[in-house]
């Protein structure tokens, strides 16, 4: 006898959008959630007067987020107040260059022909393939089952022109981005966008280039801070009929018969379902809650071979004053060799980077409420390892806080340290305590071309029946957009299992 049609591990936006659509369809769903809230990384926390996010700083991608609430018969605007923000980033450097990137394609275009002429030219082009790539093959299945290779025949089928686009596939981030533009400035400034898969441009997957174009197809901020976005998909949840048991950490997933039959909470208690789906980390789900005894032995071969993604130790700070910045999202940029090296000399051997790289994200800039008056808050992220050679994160707390400090003053003359009325640093460790990520990875797993689209953990499982996959571990991978596709995914594979 099932408690409810579906049991969901993870208040994430893959669990929450997956829920909020099955409520909706009138199943009987309930979310559990290690927490006290909603949202996972695409959360936010009052600290003293002033709210800071946790994770996830802007959206962009966000017909997804229509759809989510289309699908439950609803319109974002009766949920969320976005901001539109622009300019995409400012850029400082460390020899004191101050430059930004609007939404608009082609002031973005004179502001590069500033650096280049040939480049402002590629620009046109890149933009033209991006806009293509994200209409013609991101569009039809970022919200939708991408699990097979006859699913990627079909989109080809569905889409000639994107054939002649496979080969962004095969090439990496940086021989893509350097195909197009040749000078160093323009190189450096669009390589960030590599980390926000987790890896450097030398291994990312050549495609993942084009989210330099992406974004300005708009990105967004939701006033009050981004756990507006999920707390607005729990509202739905919650109307339909749905529940959240906060403080409720899953210890197993309920296998019988090669069917998954519910979970287990830490606590004791049993929930049964013949549904279950997952917003947890791939690798925790089969290996811990489910265990090898219940797998098939290809299934634990096949996902202990994914390797989870970076960690990405977060400063929160609290000003007196306004920053001097120019953008919702301040690029800290060093070249193009050097966002490798963090990767390959640093990361690779535990080392802190402090080689200025850093993503300040400004949110009072878009929402002043944020703050008290006349006060606003900062996000400084990098990325940077788990295990770090100098010893341990939680002993590292404020001798981390300040190197970042130091490098934003000395690196990019930046300074800020006497304006600092509260700090908070949420380090990899913390990640893991917080939102049991594993090692602290963010993106739950690495994003290289074996671990993408139809690589990836799929959204139903095919080692035990009755088990999705939502979020980071699954397709689409990270980003708010793309885990709340893999619940809008996940919720259409449940309802055609369940021939609703
Ligand atoms: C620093 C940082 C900056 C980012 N910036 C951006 C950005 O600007 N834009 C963007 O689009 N994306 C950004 N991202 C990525 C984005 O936030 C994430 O990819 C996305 O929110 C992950 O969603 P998810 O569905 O995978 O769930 P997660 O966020 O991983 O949430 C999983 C939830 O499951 C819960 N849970 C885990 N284990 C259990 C268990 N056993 N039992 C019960 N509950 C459990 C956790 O507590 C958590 O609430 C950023 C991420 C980070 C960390």
């Amino acid at each position: 006898m099932s408690d409810y049609d579906a049991v969901v591990i993870g208040a994430g936006m893959g669990g929450l959008s997956s829920a909020a659509i099955l409520a909706s369809k009138g199943m009987r769903v309930l979310v559990c959630e290690n927490t006290g809230w909603v949202g996972g990384c695409c959360s936010s926390m009052d600290l003293g007067d002033y709210r800071f996010d946790i994770g996830a700083s802007v959206v962009e991608l966000a017909w997804i987020i229509d759809e989510f609430f289309t699908s439950t018969g609803r319109r974002t605007a009766d949920y969320i107040d976005f901001i539109p923000v622009d300019p995409i980033y400012g850029f400082v450097t460390e020899d004191g260059t101050r430059f930004s990137y609007p939404v608009d394609p082609d002031a973005t275009r004179a502001v590069l022909a500033t650096f280049s002429e040939e480049d402002a030219r590629a620009w046109d082009r890149f933009a033209a393939i991006g806009s293509e790539i994200i209409t013609g093959a991101f569009g039809p299945i970022m919200t939708r089952p991408f699990m097979t290779f006859t699913d990627a025949m079909k989109l080809a089928l569905a889409n000639p022109k994107m054939a002649a686009y496979m080969c962004y596939m095969l090439m990496n981030f940086e021989s893509t981005l350097c195909s197009f533009f040749s000078s160093d400035r323009v190189r450096a400034s669009m390589s960030l966008q590599s980390y926000f898969v987790g890896l450097p441009p030398a291994l990312c997957p050549g495609y993942i280039a084009f989210l330099a174009y992406s974004e300005h197809e708009g990105i967004f901020y939701p006033r009050g801070g981004m756990i507006e976005i999920p707390k607005a998909m729990a509202k739905v949840l919650e109307e339909c009929g749905g529940e959240i048991r906060f403080d409720a950490r899953v210890k197993r997933v309920l296998v019988e018969g090669g069917r998954a039959a519910g979970v287990e909470l830490a606590d004791g208690t049993v929930i049964r379902s013949d549904r279950v789906i997952s917003n947890i980390n791939a690798k925790t789900l089969y290996l811990e809650h489910i265990g090898p005894d219940y797998l098939p032995g290809w299934a634990v071969k096949a996902i202990s071979s994914y390797e989870v993604s970076i960690p990405a130790p977060m400063i929160m700070l609290g000003l007196d004053s306004e920053p001097n910045l120019d953008a919702h999202h301040t690029f800290c940029h060093t070249t193009l060799e050097e966002m490798n090296a963090i990767w390959f000399e640093d990361y690779l051997a535990k080392r802190l980077p402090d080689r200025g790289f850093m993503l300040i994200s400004w949110p009072t800039h878009a929402d002043p409420s944020m703050a008290p008056e006349g006060h606003h808050c900062l996000n400084l992220v990098t990325f940077a390892p788990y295990e770090l050679a100098q010893g341990d994160w939680d002993e590292l707390k404020e001798w981390y806080l300040d190197s970042q400090l130091d490098l934003m003053e000395k690196k990019f003359g930046l300074d800020i340290r006497d304006h600092v009325t509260v700090a908070k640093v949420n380090t990899p460790s913390d990640f893991e305590r917080m939102y049991l990520h594993p090692r602290g990875a963010v993106y739950a797993l690495q994003n290289d071309i074996t671990a993408s689209a139809f690589f990836r953990p799929r959204l139903r499982s095919r080692a035990i029946k009755g088990l999705y996959l939502t979020g980071a571990s699954t397709h689409f991978g990270g980003g708010v957009p793309p885990t709340i596709g893999s619940g809008i995914a996940a919720s259409g594979l449940v309802l055609e299992d369940a021939g609703a």
